[in-house]
């Protein structure tokens, strides 16, 4: 079965400092300071043995690990992998490098299928208070102009990835508003996890999943009303019941797999989420995942109640053969049209 993803650690560090970052690499927070050094973690030639022994077996090349569009042999890693057979390459990015339209061009020209390009704020203030790095928010909206350019003339999919947070949440509409300007093919919110930077400051940085979900709700009109997609992730149903009617099924998405496929220095999720015995009586037992340990240590279960049959509003999500829902993938958009499960 070709379900396993390839992820290539193309950068060591970050040029952000992101409040809720929990990328780690070699057991540490990948930021290290503006002026790090950037050192690919493998030679091209290396890379290139690695994707033509993958090609066929995996279903993505993702390009990530801090960020990827510092390392200027990006583009060359890129057209490695399509070389190579891989129909399917994914870049993980915070925009930096392409806001840089001639380095963007050679990315998307040498074979990217999908940007997944992360933007927390609809001003330059909110992004960065987000990001912590001056002059982010011009890059990432420079990155976004200029993947809309290039969509105009190349094959490519792009996607911007939200992380909501306390600081951001009560300017979703805004942001939605501000994110659909770009045109992406799917705008995806993914709360903020309690691990990395954000479990260091958890109270000033989580907010509670049922503020999320309030949110969301108020946002439903404006959400149906949209272009493209969107997706949310690492929500459990209960939080959702009696308004689910509120959203287009086929834009307003949930999953609540996230297993991490494929050869990433990331563990799988499940064992760092918990359910109570009283979930057993909720109707979306079966395919939740439940949630992250350190935020109910900290929040309680008091905003998670079993959903009785009647009451749910949900419909059942289809199943594949493993048991996932159908299509899905660990956080990430699908093609415009092509509505497939999406993290981080
Ligand atoms: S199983 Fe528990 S956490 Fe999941 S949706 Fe139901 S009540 Fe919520």
């Amino acid at each position: 079965m070709k379900s396993r993803e390839l992820h290539v650690a193309a950068a060591v560090s970050c040029c952000n400092n992101c409040i809720f970052c929990l990328d780690r690499i070699g057991g540490k927070l990948c930021y290290r300071g503006h002026d790090t050094k950037i050192v690919p973690l493998t030679s091209l030639a290396e890379l290139r043995r690695e994707l033509v022994a993958s090609a066929g077996k995996v279903s993505e090349v993702a390009f990530t690990s801090g960020e990827p569009t510092l390392n200027k042999d990006l583009p060359r890693m890129i057209a490695s992998a399509k070389a190579a057979g891989h129909r399917r390459i994914l870049l993980i990015t915070n925009g930096w490098g392409l806001a840089d339209p001639s380095f963007c061009g050679k990315v998307i020209a040498n074979g990217l299928s999908v940007a997944n390009v992360s933007l927390h704020g609809h001003t330059r203030r909110l992004h960065e208070s987000h990001t912590r790095r001056p002059g982010s928010f011009d890059r990432t909206t420079r990155a976004l102009a200029n993947l809309g350019r290039l969509k105009r003339t190349h094959d490519f999919t792009f996607n911007i990835i939200c992380v909501l947070t306390k600081l951001n949440l009560g300017n979703l509409s805004r942001m939605l508003a501000f994110f659909s300007r770009f045109r992406p093919a799917a705008i995806q919110l993914n709360a903020a996890i309690p691990e990395g930077n954000a479990l260091e400051r958890i109270g000033e940085v989580i907010p509670r999943y049922r503020d999320v979900a309030r949110e969301l709700a108020r946002c439903a009109a404006q959400i149906r009303a949209m272009d493209g997609f969107l997706y949310m992730q690492h929500m459990p149903e209960c939080l959702f019941a009696g308004t689910a009617e509120l959203f287009d099924p086929g834009k307003f998405i949930r999953f609540n797999e996230n297993a991490i496929v494929g050869r990433s220095d990331r563990v799988t999720e499940r064992p760092r989420k918990v359910k109570p015995a009283s979930c057993r009586t909720c109707v979306h037992d079966a395919s939740c995942e439940g949630v992250w340990k350190a935020y109910i240590d900290r929040m309680g279960w008091g905003e998670f109640r079993p959903v009785r049959a009647a009451a749910s509003t949900l419909p059942a999500p289809a199943r594949n053969r493993s048991g996932r829902p159908s299509g899905a993938t660990r956080g990430r958009p699908a093609r415009r049209g092509k509505p497939r499960a999406v993290p981080s």
